[in-house]
């Protein structure tokens, strides 16, 4: 399952993000999430045409993509050079898919920051990616000169992974994450990801704000944007404390009014869960049956036979064709008999190339 770990340094609000992901299952049966662990949690991938869908099909159950969650505690200045758990969390990083960087974008006397001094988001964030892009260097630094050596003695591998980890380098050197290197061949490509270095990893920015900006960010929030577009990374606002009270609310209609009365018409947890995918270029295809609706999770740009792989190994191996319906055309026509009937159930073969939210039904060869 796709894996997101929330790193930030203490007090920026991380676990209050984690508790409001965790207390909307405690509430509502359609974002279910379960503890694992103290700072693993398991939450739903919001998806409305579910719901949609299994009021035409009723199935037994719905089963909605998955993500993990877990909350990176105890970074801090110095962590990679081994201050505090430092260096013990930042291996937990690099397990997980996409980094959720909270960043404080509030002023409260009483919550300390971290270092004593005023609210400042961008020295904030620096903290933590400059930690991040150390332990990048000291992993390239572990590898250079032995491949070096190799290189100069006519590896062809090493070679490439030499162009690779000095390209990284020099970025990392000038505190710069190593994900703003781009690769044209795939052999550099498939050399950079064997590194798995911390900063590659895709990141969302959170800006953590109060209540009054829970809509249209603040001052500290924009700064973030601001750099994040630089980077070419994403950044989005939550108020995680305001999330927290709307989780802890009884039922889903109080919810959707406390929500609206802030100007919002979706939960942040929602929207994050929404942008993490698109961060990861992942999408999602749908089985409607008598048994269960589900969501299954996918690339962008995978075809049918790597699909039907996602469901099992056999559907890919014995792959014939698929059978495919639009959403939109489910929902218009209120059956896939009537779907069939109006001659709007694609069969497609083995170059077709999924689109998120198609229905799919798989034939193939046992
Ligand atoms: P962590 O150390 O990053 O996990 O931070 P916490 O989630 O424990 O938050 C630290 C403190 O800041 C807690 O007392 C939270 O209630 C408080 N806090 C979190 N978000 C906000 C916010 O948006 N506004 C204010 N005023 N306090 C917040």
């Amino acid at each position: 399952a796709l894996k997101c770990g929330i790193v930030g340094l203490p007090n920026v609000g991380k676990s209050t993000l984690f508790n409001c992901l965790s207390s909307a299952k405690a509430q509502s049966a359609n974002f279910p999430f379960c503890t694992i662990e103290p700072n693993l949690g398991v939450i739903s991938v919001p998806d409305e045409r579910l719901n949609k869908l299994a009021e035409i099909v009723h199935p037994g159950r719905i089963v909605p993509a998955t993500c993990e969650i877990v909350d990176i505690a105890g970074l801090v200045k110095g962590a990679s050079k081994g201050e505090g758990l430092g260096n013990k969390f930042l291996g937990n990083i690099r397990e997980c898919d996409a980094i959720i960087h909270v960043i404080r974008c509030f002023d409260d006397d009483n919550i300390v920051r971290e270092g004593g001094m005023a609210v400042d988001p961008v020295a904030d964030k620096e903290i933590i990616d400059t930690e991040l892009q150390l332990k990048d260097l000291e992993t390239i630094d572990a590898q250079l000169a032995k491949q070096q050596k190799a290189a100069a003695a006519g590896n062809k591998d090493a070679k490439l992974m030499v162009t690779v980890l000095e390209a990284y380098k020099e970025v990392l050197e000038q505190g710069r994450n190593a994900r703003e290197v781009t690769f044209e061949s795939k052999e550099e490509q498939q050399a950079a990801h064997d590194l798995f270095l911390l900063t590659t990893k895709p990141v969302l920015y959170v800006c953590n704000v109060d209540e009054t900006s829970a809509k249209s960010g603040n001052e500290y929030s924009r700064k973030v944007e601001e750099i994040a577009a630089r980077e070419g990374a994403e950044a989005m606002t939550i108020a995680a404390k305001t999330e927290e009270d709307i989780a802890s609310l009884e039922t889903y209609e109080d919810k959707q009014m406390f929500l609206e009365e802030l100007g919002l018409t979706e939960s942040g947890v929602n929207r994050l869960i929404k942008k993490a995918y698109a961060l990861l270029n992942l999408e999602t295809f749908i089985t409607a049956g008598e048994m269960e609706v589900k969501a299954w999770t996918y690339h962008k740009g995978w075809k049918a036979p790597q699909c039907a792989g996602v469901i099992h190994t056999d559907f890919e191996k014995g792959f014939i064709r698929a059978e495919v319906i639009k959403y939109a055309d489910y929902i218009q026509y209120g059956s896939e008999a009537a779907v069939r009937e109006a001659g709007k159930l694609g069969i497609e073969g083995k170059e077709y190339v999924v689109q998120d939210g198609d229905i799919m039904h798989f034939r193939f060869n046992v």
